[in-house]
């Protein structure tokens, strides 16, 4: 989707710092991190809410999420999903965050 902030990330238009690419899956560090190693992980096919994308698009999803967390050494996080507005959902492409929590953040830096 042409206007899509993370459908530009995904062509390479708007630079980002990737941490997993495959043909179905990118993973990139959030610009505005609520905690240290704060990643989002999105479907590369556009779809606003969880119910516009494919399982099969969507099940690498996770299983990526939880090789970042292993990767950032996080203990302790939240994946969140937000679909909707009133669920504090911004940019409207799929997207999973993985937010560690900031007292266990060892090996982070
Ligand atoms: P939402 O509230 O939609 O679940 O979260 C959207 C997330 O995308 C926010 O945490 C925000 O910081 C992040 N974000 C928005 N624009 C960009 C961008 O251009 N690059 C990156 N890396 N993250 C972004
Ligand atoms: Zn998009």
């Amino acid at each position: 989707m042409a206007s899509c902030i993370f459908c530009k990330i995904v062509k390479g238009d708007i630079p980002s710092f990737k941490l997993y690419d495959s043909p179905k899956v990118l993973a990139f560090l959030d610009i505005n991190p609520l905690a240290k190693g704060h990643a989002l992980i999105i479907p590369k096919t556009h779809g606003e809410k969880l119910t516009d994308i494919p399982d099969d698009e969507l099940a690498e999803s996770l299983p990526v999420a939880k090789k970042i967390a292993a990767a950032l050494g996080a203990e302790n996080y939240n994946i969140l999903q937000n679909n909707g507005r009133l669920a504090h959902q911004e940019v409207d492409h799929v997207h999973f965050h993985v937010i560690p929590k900031p007292d266990q953040q060892q090996g982070l830096g």
